[in-house]
């Protein structure tokens, strides 16, 4: 344990912030590496505490935030967890940041279900788990399934699960897209995937915190960006219910395509959602 003056701490701080970065990244980094939470934070800046109990010293914090600032190391992977909506998310260089414009897939689905009936989901390409996560732990009446091609990935989700529930309505399976569910054909009333969609122009001139940090097996879809999206498309009818609903994250241009796609395997009700920055991102559709 590492005690300091709340002064010296508050001191410390403000050096932190003046070479650069922003008092949130900060803050996720003294939390989850020094192990003090906001609202601890909060009581040293309205000054009710004098002293700060540190897991770590305040030299090697700053050593992170120093890699942070001049490597441009995701401030996630530097203290292996992101928030995801109300989730603290355990992640590594194995899976995707979650992103917050799709934090609202969980409520574009909660919104075509209802949550009191019984249901199988399938989240494709799950990586550290949250949508997944957030699925089973908003609908205790359903049952999950999270797959992912990369076992290092899917061990992170199983932890981020048992880290934020009690429940048990969520599995986790090894393999690539709906390859692991040959027991569940024509089983599953909602699948649900944020696949590898960039396009490979795209990818070569993505920032460098996303291009040499991030993997690329979560990001990169192929020359059009669309690979993953067809075979996950493609081979949804063999698995999904009549009347099951799909949806899949996309990029911002790809919303007509993926329609197209969807109808032309047999979907109805295809529409392309919006973000909450007003770009075409999610398309959704049911099985015939
Ligand atoms: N939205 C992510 C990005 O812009 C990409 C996620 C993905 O390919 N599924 O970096």
């Amino acid at each position: 344990m590492h005690i300091v003056s709340a002064e010296t701490f508050s001191s410390w701080k403000e050096k932190q912030i003046l070479k650069g970065g922003d008092n949130r990244s900060l803050n996720l980094l003294i939390d989850s590496l020094g192990g003090l939470s906001n609202k601890e934070l909060n009581l040293i800046k309205v000054k009710l505490e004098k002293n700060v109990k540190l897991k770590i010293s305040l030299d090697l914090l700053e050593s992170f935030w120093d890699k942070y600032l001049y490597s441009s190391t995701p401030i996630q992977y530097l203290s292996g967890f992101s928030y995801w909506r109300d989730l603290k998310l355990e992640v590594s260089n194995k899976v995707l940041i979650p992103r917050p414009e799709t934090e609202l897939i969980i409520e574009l689905i909660t919104g075509k279900f209802n949550n009191k009936e019984k249901a199988t989901f399938v989240d494709l390409g799950t990586g550290s788990g949250a949508i997944s996560i957030a699925l089973a732990l908003g609908n205790p009446n359903w049952n999950g399934i999270a797959t992912d091609i990369d076992k290092k990935a899917l061990k992170i989700a199983a932890r981020n699960f048992t880290n934020n529930s009690n429940q048990n309505n969520l599995k986790f399976y090894n393999g690539n897209w709906w390859d692991p569910l040959e027991n569940f054909k024509g089983e599953i009333d909602l699948a649900v995937a944020n696949p590898p969609y960039i396009p490979k122009n795209t990818y070569e001139e993505l920032p460098i915190g996303v291009k040499n940090f991030e993997p690329k097996k979560a990001l990169f879809g192929g020359e059009d960006g669309l690979d993953h999206i067809r075979e996950i498309v493609q081979n949804a009818p063999l698995y999904l219910k009549e009347k099951a609903w799909m949806l899949i994250e996309n990029h911002f241009d790809q919303g007509a395509r993926v329609k197209q796609l969807f109808l032309k395997n047999r979907f109805t009700n295809v529409e392309v959602l919006k973000d909450f920055s007003g770009i075409g991102r999610f398309t959704i559709g049911r099985y015939k």
